[in-house]
């Protein structure tokens, strides 16, 4: 088995600090809560990536396909080079480019809606108490706990 204490005794101790430092450099760093957001942002982003892809490929292009005529857009490209016996056909896929185009933009869409209703939640304001009532008789603000109005001079309740 390994003995850490016999392997700590063999670095040097400046070693030991700097990688002491190092770590808990790397871990204020990591804590950040930003670095977490990331992290968190590009793990939800792959897997809503893919959503996206399977909504496109298996949901909107079919239909597509079959508006215009049963044409697969994946397997639409341009020859530039034809196969021969030893090399396959040199094409353009520009069919698939344009999924990807399609892909791109519903991503892009579903993004600036979600941060719209985020930005909507974030901009209600607090719920505060009002600090005036109004009064009965001349219906003037008036402080919420006054008895007595200081406009009208009418006792409030
Ligand atoms: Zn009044």
């Amino acid at each position: 088995m390994l003995n850490m204490n016999a392997v700590y005794a063999s670095v040097p101790d400046i070693t030991q600090h700097k990688f002491i430092m190092m770590f808990s450099e790397f871990k204020k760093f990591a804590m950040r809560g930003n670095v977490v957001d990331l992290a968190v942002g590009v793990v939800i982003g792959a897997a809503f990536g893919k959503i996206v892809t399977s909504l496109v490929n298996d949901i909107i292009m079919p239909p597509i396909g079959v508006l215009t005529g049963g044409i697969d857009f994946s397997a639409l490209n341009i020859v530039l080079k034809a196969a021969t016996a030893d090399q396959a056909a040199i094409t353009i896929n520009y069919g698939v480019f344009l999924s990807n185009i399609i892909d791109f933009l519903i991503v892009a869409f579903s993004i600036f809606f979600v941060i719209k209703q985020m930005n909507k939640l974030k901009k209600l304001p607090p719920a505060a108490e009002p600090h005036t009532k109004s009064c009965p008789e001349c219906t003037s603000d008036i402080p919420k706990a006054a008895t007595r109005c200081p406009h009208c001079t009418a006792v409030v309740a």
